[in-house]
């Protein structure tokens, strides 16, 4: 039931007087987009002041954004390499914030091989949680209802680490979960979750993902909206479920928890929520023991109204999965967010994933666009419908005009506030969940592999590309290999094939190995040899399309389906990579 109409606001009647606050802040921001955005530099310019690094640049106290624009370069990760360094191994003075650095979030953007380090503090997360708040009332104004269930979210923190200065570093959700702000929350009836904070907080992935979906099932008819961050996560869920359904069903038989959930405080709040229930067990034996999947999720919770997964960008690639999963449910995007910053929100978030524009709030950061191809940067409320910008910010917590390395579309304005489409991220070739791998990294990772099998059998590989395959769950790398074996020479032997495999993986970053070795949200990268003469037939193809034979370039990604269909024609041999490559917490050093 809607508030009293002198709480309307334009973005539609609020579901409650906390949701009319929350789309009155929205307003308010968006209306006055620039003068916030004025006043956010000034504050950030005050208080940093007398920074090591503001200092080096000679603002003379002026806190306008011409000054600082005219005398702070742009700058990426790499410059402010040194500078993080010296404060992760604990260097406490001033360099980049007058406030103290809390923690690291780490980003799953890589810098040589490793995680980025993206320094925080500790108002910051009361920022976070200002744009959390603002997602369930813009969603009240679509979805009515949504007080009267519960939302099966799947959520999981990741192992954390200390620097050696003693800052914590770990993923900005773990960081959150793990906060007061999340584990305190005070109750609200339009956001109840099927899993118990403990389910949530335990570090064993296999145990979270156990109990989040025994809670799930249990409640299977209070679930109104089922979610996890991005749509890779989502997947695996449902194949786990999958995996694992006929022991969930077992202890909802019995109303005893499997004893490989071990952790004692999921077992303590287990007690109190599972009870043996015969004929939910036999219904869900029954739903998943047949071999059609489809409609999976509205099957079993059959109330659900729509997924909450985040399906742009490179999460696109799913689309058609969950689709198939959920019976063509709606799948709503509700935010951008990154480690370095939460950008913004969805305001029309039940529109088509294709449709879907971010808005991102003034108060969060002071935000630049650098148009594509251009060099100057513009104001927020500045940016022109239709181009595209990369996103440059500067945070509370002391980046300066730092490139995000996103680029975005935009799509139209709120209020004075611009929406866009996010285009993509820069140079990242291959991803299948938080892994995200740019062409110099697989280049590298396939001459190590091609080392190994120049020494084995003194083959060269001709030529490769790779794809991102997410016909399973998990996804996997393909490398397509072209080689150079001449006439009458022996093809190296599978097993060696598959060590290539396993090379190139040990080669990729960190977030890729960490999806491998611990998240399991990435299967074993794949090798498929192709015969003679494939690469000069995709070149052949790419011409009789239009390119320029002294232009042409072997693209090192391909995933326009008729080139995938040509290359699998070609097969002639497959090999997967046979074990986990390493993989730990530990960061290392340069
Ligand atoms: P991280 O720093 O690991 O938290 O990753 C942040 C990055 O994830 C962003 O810079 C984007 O590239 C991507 N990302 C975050 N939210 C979205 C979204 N809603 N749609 C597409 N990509 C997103």
């Amino acid at each position: 039931m809607a508030v009293d109409s002198s709480l309307s606001s334009p973005l539609g009647p609020p579901a409650c007087e906390k949701d009319a606050k929350a789309l009155r802040f929205i307003e308010e921001m968006t209306r006055n987009a620039d003068t916030v955005q004025e006043n956010l530099l000034a504050e950030i310019l005050r208080r940093n002041a007398e920074t090591e690094y503001l200092r080096r640049f000679n603002l003379g106290g002026a806190t306008d954004r011409d000054t600082f624009k005219s005398k702070l370069p742009i700058i990426t990760y790499e410059d402010l390499q040194p500078e993080i360094q010296r404060i992760a191994d604990g260097d406490r003075s001033p360099i980049l914030s007058a406030h103290p650095i809390s923690e690291f979030l780490t980003s799953s953007g890589t810098s040589a091989g490793e995680r980025k380090l993206m320094p925080t503090i500790q108002e910051e997360l009361d920022r976070r949680q200002l744009l959390y708040s603002l997602l369930m009332p813009v969603m009240n104004l679509y979805v009515p209802g949504l007080d009267k269930g519960k939302g099966l979210y799947f959520l999981f923190v990741k192992s954390e680490t200390k620097t050696p200065g003693g800052l914590p570093a770990r993923p900005v959700l773990t960081s959150y979960y793990k906060s007061d702000k999340f584990r305190s929350r005070p109750y609200d009836p339009y956001n109840v979750y099927t899993s118990p904070n403990e389910a949530i907080l335990c570090p064993d992935s296999f145990q979270s993902m156990y109990s989040q979906m025994l809670c799930g099932l249990l409640d299977r008819l209070s679930v109104l909206r089922v979610g996890a961050v991005f749509a890779s996560g989502l997947l695996r869920a449902i194949r786990f479920l999958q995996l694992h359904w006929s022991r969930l069903a077992y202890d909802i038989e019995t109303g005893s928890l499997d004893s490989e959930i071990t952790d004692p405080s999921i077992r303590q709040c287990m007690s109190d929520i599972l009870k043996p229930d015969q004929h939910l067990a036999e219904f869900i034996r029954q739903e998943c023991q047949t071999e059609n999947w489809e409609g999976i999720i509205t099957r079993i919770w059959p109330n659900t109204k729509y997924l909450d997964v985040i399906v742009t960008g490179a999460m696109a690639q799913y689309i058609p999965t969950l689709e198939y999963y959920s019976g063509g449910l709606p799948m709503a995007c509700t935010m951008y967010a990154s480690s370095e910053c939460y950008f913004g929100l969805n305001l029309n978030p039940m529109s088509k994933p294709s449709e879907v524009s971010y808005t991102i709030m003034p108060n969060m950061a002071y935000f630049e666009f650098i148009p594509l191809g251009g060099s100057k940067a513009v104001e927020l409320v500045d940016v022109k419908i239709g181009k595209e910008y990369e996103l440059v910010v500067t945070t509370y917590a002391g980046l300066c005009r730092y490139r995000v390395g996103d680029i975005l579309r935009v799509t139209g304005f709120h209020n004075s506030a611009p929406q866009f489409h996010f285009v993509r991220r820069k140079n990242v070739l291959l991803s299948i969940d938080s892994d995200k791998t740019d062409e110099s990294e697989l280049q590298k990772a396939v001459e190590n592999a091609s080392k190994l099998l120049l020494k084995e059998c003194g083959t060269r590989v001709a030529e490769y590309t790779s794809y991102a395959d997410t016909s399973t769950i998990p996804g996997h790398y393909v490398l397509y290999w072209e080689l150079l074996v001449r006439e009458g020479e022996r093809q190296p032997s599978h097993d060696t094939l598959t060590r290539c495999c396993l090379e190139m993986e040990e080669s990729l970053n960190s977030v890729y190995r960490q999806c491998r070795v611990a998240d399991n949200s990435v299967g074993p990268l794949e090798i498929r040899v192709v015969r003679n003469g494939t690469f000069e037939e995709l070149m052949d193809y790419a011409i009789s399309r239009g390119a320029s034979i002294n232009q042409y370039k072997v693209p090192r990604c391909v995933n326009f389906t008729p080139i995938v269909e040509l290359l699998d024609s070609r097969v002639v041999s497959a090999h997967f990579s046979p074990a986990l490559p390493h993989w730990t917490p530990e960061r290392r050093r340069r």
